[in-house]
């Protein structure tokens, strides 16, 4: 591997802004990669359909070993705050941005281990495996890029997603459901003042519904929190309405629904206590899936790392990645770490040693 090339594409990526649904100039450039070496790539319709800038990005490469081909990706678009980002390169390898945003090593890490790999490959002329690369878009945004991507496109039975935090060689087998929800309680107005009687007080109404709601760890597998609340108008008013949103998520699918459904029952009934009304409304972020650690996605995963005497380590995530979405269209695939740490927040860092490591095992995984 090359790690100044690694260091030097990881840090032109990062300048270039890609939020959710502004990923152009991002696609931009990797559709130019891509093509170098010797892709063929669509992009498809995602963001007309989101009213963004940029699709997600689909290549493929034929190769010369024997075998399905294999499906690696990554996401485009990075979290805020993410505009004029700047890798600061220090002594000791780390690389942080400038404390101003965050870095984008989720998900830049990922994109440019699986460039670094195909660049290796190209240029010593090593026979591979044929490739399918999915660059997605709006993955931060409980994956809805990968969620209207044109499965037929994709040959691969198998599949690595780059979007893991942690120690490269971490991989996580599992990832939970995630069901959001959002309660609007309707009451009645009144004059606070003149005729608080005549009101159906909506906060006090929500109030009554969380109060009864077990929110945080449930059990090992599943968690439930209320993260917004808004409602009233004035000091002088009996609040009309107040919405809560919050989301339930579990390893287990099942648990996830039935957190949600006692939920919904309990905002049900104080609604009618207090004679309010309630619209609850729920939608799936994402759905949980569990892969076997015999699976061949597994043990080749396994193997590379051997190879290359990285240690593995299989985790349980507690986030969905385009691979739950992934696995809903009967791809097996599994997250593995690319080098990114203290995500989401102007902390985020990485280190060379970790892009060149994940590079290395995705080169393994191309030529095996
Ligand atoms: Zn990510």
């Amino acid at each position: 591997m090359k790690e100044e090339r690694i260091v030097r594409e990881f840090c032109k990526l990062v300048e270039i802004d890609s939020p959710s649904f502004g990923e152009r100039k991002m696609a931009d450039q990797l559709k130019a990669d891509l093509v170098e070496l010797g892709f063929d790539v669509v992009e498809d319709k995602a963001g007309i359909h989101y009213n963004g800038n940029c699709g997600n990005l689909y290549g493929y490469l034929q190769g010369e070993l024997p075998g399905d081909p294999i499906l690696f990706s990554a996401h485009m678009d990075t979290v805020e705050p993410s505009k004029n980002k700047k890798a600061v390169v220090q002594v000791d390898g780390k690389i942080t941005s400038d404390g101003t945003t965050v870095l984008g090593a989720d998900d830049i890490s990922g994109i440019v281990a699986i460039l670094e790999a195909l660049r290796m490959i190209k240029e010593q002329g090593i026979p591979h495996r044929s490739i399918e690369v999915l660059f997605a878009i709006a993955e931060e945004v409980y994956i809805l890029g990968s969620e209207i991507f044109d499965y037929s496109l994709i040959r691969s039975k198998e599949a690595y997603v780059l979007d893991l935090t942690g120690e490269v060689g971490t991989a996580a087998l599992s990832a939970p459901t995630l069901v959001s929800f959002t309660a609007k309680m309707i009451g009645k107005a009144a004059h606070a003042g003149f005729a608080p009687e005549n009101g159906i007080h909506a906060i006090a109404a929500v109030a009554d519904a969380i109060g009864q709601i077990k929110q945080g760890r449930i059990d090992e597998s599943t968690t439930v929190n209320i993260g917004t609340i808004t409602g009233g108008l004035a000091k002088n008013i009996v609040p009309e309405v107040c919405t809560i949103e919050g989301e339930a998520r579990s390893l287990n699918h099942d648990k996830a629904v039935h957190e949600v459904d006692k939920i919904h029952d309990v905002f049900m009934d104080v609604a009618k206590k207090h004679g309010a009304e309630c619209d609850f409304t729920t939608s799936f972020g994402c759905i949980a899936y569990e892969i076997d650690q015999t699976h061949p996605v597994v043990t080749k995963y396994e193997k590379a790392c051997n190879k290359l005497n990285i240690p593995t380590n299989y985790v349980k995530t507690f986030g969905g990645s385009d691979n739950n979405n992934f696995v809903r269209h009967g791809i097996t695939g599994i997250v593995i770490a690319c080098g990114m740490n203290e995500v989401h927040s102007t902390q985020e860092y990485t280190f060379v040693s970790e892009l060149v490591k994940c590079s290395k095992i995705v080169f393994e995984l191309m030529t095996a």
